[in-house]
């Protein structure tokens, strides 16, 4: 430690009263024991979620409670029409909920405000969808380059980044093939390239295997695998039980409701 800081924390207003203060230590010593409860990323309270069609109220999300652990990789079952796109969009800051809290850690989706969820967005989650959503006329470097437009990023840095990226998923030798120029499988692995990139807190993915045969299935699988080995969470809503079979946790969403059907 330097003069300079020796001094400045001297410096600091300090504790008034020491005595509570040494009290205020032992009482909360049990608290930091190393086997504490893993940090929840999410958590909802109370959620519903209700759109009007043609006049009627269609209740999407029917009072959702739950909490999901920083690290898990969670999949999302459950019939269509059960709330499944609803669920994730809440999740994903791209909607707020009718009633209940959308807590993202210390943020609530349901309160923030529009320019707040926006730099969630860009900068905290990742979003993968069943139809990959690549823009054709772009290559899979600039694809996954977009992403990076609002992080304020260099040049040098941005193009350091995608190129981890597309390595990340096995792709380096394909950074300047167009969309049209990928096996679906590929294509899907740009995308979560893109996700990604912006290194996010969470990778939530809508049926990301849907449009894909069993063998590029299998490739999305391994690569969404990996990353959650490596510590990102990812919330995955699928038909297909060969994704939820390696999850950790799995729910399912029925009638806006949701149930664990981890065994
Ligand atoms: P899933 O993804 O499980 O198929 P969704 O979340 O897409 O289910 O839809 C749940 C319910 O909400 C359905 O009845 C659907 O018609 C309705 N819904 C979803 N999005 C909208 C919307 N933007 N406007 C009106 N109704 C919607
Ligand atoms: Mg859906």
């Amino acid at each position: 430690m330097t003069d300079t800081t020796r001094r400045d924390a001297a410096s600091t207003p300090s504790r008034t009263e020491p005595e509570d203060d040494v009290m205020t230590m032992i009482d909360t010593e049990p608290a930091a024991a190393p086997d504490a409860a893993p940090e929840a990323i999410y958590r909802l309270e109370g959620v519903t979620r209700t759109y009007s069609q043609k006049g009627r109220v269609v209740k999407a999300l029917a009072g959702v409670d739950l909490e999901i652990e920083a690290g898990d990789f969670v999949t999302i079952q459950g019939p269509t029409g059960g709330g499944k796109s609803t669920l994730l969009q809440l999740l994903g800051a791209l909607d707020r909920p009718t009633t209940g809290a959308v807590h993202l850690g210390d943020l609530d989706i349901a309160t923030a405000n529009n320019r707040r969820l926006g730099r969630i967005r860009a900068h905290e989650i990742g979003f993968v969808f069943q139809g990959f959503n690549l823009i054709p006329t772009l290559t899979a470097h600039e694809n996954v380059d977009m992403a990076l437009e609002p992080l304020g990023l260099s040049k040098d840095e941005r193009t350091a980044r995608v190129t981890e990226a597309l390595a990340h998923v096995g792709l380096d030798e394909r950074g300047d093939h167009r969309p049209g120029e990928l096996s679906g499988g590929q294509q899907q692995r740009v995308a979560i390239a893109r996700a990604i990139v912006k290194r996010p807190r969470v990778l939530l993915a809508d049926e990301p295997t849907g449009n894909l045969d069993e063998s590029m299935r299998d490739e999305i699988l391994s690569v969404l695998q990996r990353l959650n080995d490596e510590g990102l969470t990812l919330i995955v809503v699928t038909h297909d039980s060969a994704v939820a079979r390696r999850a950790r946790r799995r729910l399912r969403l029925d009638k806006g409701t949701v149930r664990d059907i981890t065994r």
